[in-house]
């Protein structure tokens, strides 16, 4: 049952498009290709373990969900979901990419990309805020990953900076699909409760339905957040929350940089066709509009998943 609920008839993940850094796909998978290593990280229905592969001699981060527990928690459909959405993205350099998923008698196991510099949440932790031009940096390659992600047709509906990890060379690779939505054609919009309060967009809260543009709302609170060091919505309880995500009631620091906030006043507009990036092909905020922002003036979009990245601060 579990099998034909996650789809573990598929053949392997489609190639990745021209010219991205991702490894092609390997070969059919056993639990005996692999050594495990230290554990990453545990989420609410599995545990992250690094993993080296006898195969090609690479590391990966592999995903270990415990059939029973997925049972249990009725989290059947978040793995299925998860598994589907990154095989339909798999190879943008910016989202983790899936090699494989294989099962045993007890367990699923996703072999994902390694993110070993951990997520951006503990880095704004470690940082306080950070600088202008890291942040710059950070918002160009997340930017540049969701565009991808919505030209496949899918919506993320929990990007965050926990969602967001960085790999060896700290760049950007966006996780956690579980509750990711592959929009089949003609659908426009998603209508289950999903997300985190502080980035909930206004149109999950008062029409129940999340668009490609909810990630925009996400992103801009994420922008938000980098620079500022803190939440754009926060209050006591997600009740709380939601009442100023409604409202729009944010507030930046002094010294928040001009154009970040220009950014970021055209990404939170409560209408989501308005959102800079997220209106009608055509329109003046369609999507090539986020990336010619003025805030990206200095970013070479084309070098962006090659260039170093900046001095972390
Ligand atoms: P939840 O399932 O509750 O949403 P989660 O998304 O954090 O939590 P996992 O995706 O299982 O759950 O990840 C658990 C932890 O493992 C993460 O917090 C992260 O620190 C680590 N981790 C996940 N994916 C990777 C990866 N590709 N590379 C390195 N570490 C990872």
């Amino acid at each position: 049952y579990l099998s034909r609920e996650l789809g573990y008839a598929e053949p392997s993940p489609p190639p990745p498009p021209n010219g991205s850094p991702a490894s092609k796909p390997l070969g059919k998978p056993t639990l005996q290709d692999f050594q495990f290593g230290a554990t990453l990280g545990e989420g609410s229905y599995s545990t992250v373990k690094l993993g080296t592969s006898r195969v090609d001699g690479k590391q990966y981060a592999i995903k270990i969900i415990t059939k029973s527990h997925l049972i249990r928690a009725q989290k059947v459909e978040t793995a299925a979901a998860e598994r589907k959405a990154l095989l339909r993205l798999h190879g943008h350099p910016g989202i983790v990419s899936l090699y494989q998923a294989f099962q045993d008698e007890w367990s699923l196991y996703f072999v994902i990309d390694l993110a070993s510099n951990g997520e951006m949440q503990s880095l704004i932790s470690r940082l306080g805020s950070l600088s202008t031009r890291c942040a710059r940096y950070y918002a160009a390659q997340i930017a540049d990953a969701m565009e991808y992600m919505h030209s496949k047709d899918v919506i993320h509906r929990d990007l965050k900076p926990e969602n967001l990890l960085l790999d060896d060379a700290f760049r950007i690779k966006i996780t956690d699909f579980g509750t990711g939505k592959v929009l089949e054609k003609g659908e426009q919009r998603a209508t289950t409760f999903v997300g985190t309060a502080q980035y909930q967009a206004p149109e999950l809260l008062e029409l129940k339905e999340t668009t490609k543009s909810s990630d925009y709302w996400a992103y801009g609170c994420v922008v938000y957040q980098m620079i500022a060091g803190r939440f754009a919505f926060n209050d006591r309880s997600d009740y709380l929350t939601w009442q100023k995500v409604k409202k729009v009631e944010y507030e930046f620091p002094n010294g928040f940089d001009d154009q970040a906030k220009d950014l970021v006043q055209k990404l939170l507009i409560h209408d989501p066709l308005k959102r800079l990036g997220a209106g009608p092909r055509g329109s003046s905020s369609d999507p090539s509009a986020l990336k010619l922002h003025k805030f990206f003036a200095s970013i070479s979009w084309t070098s962006l998943w090659s260039d170093p990245a900046p001095p972390i601060e």
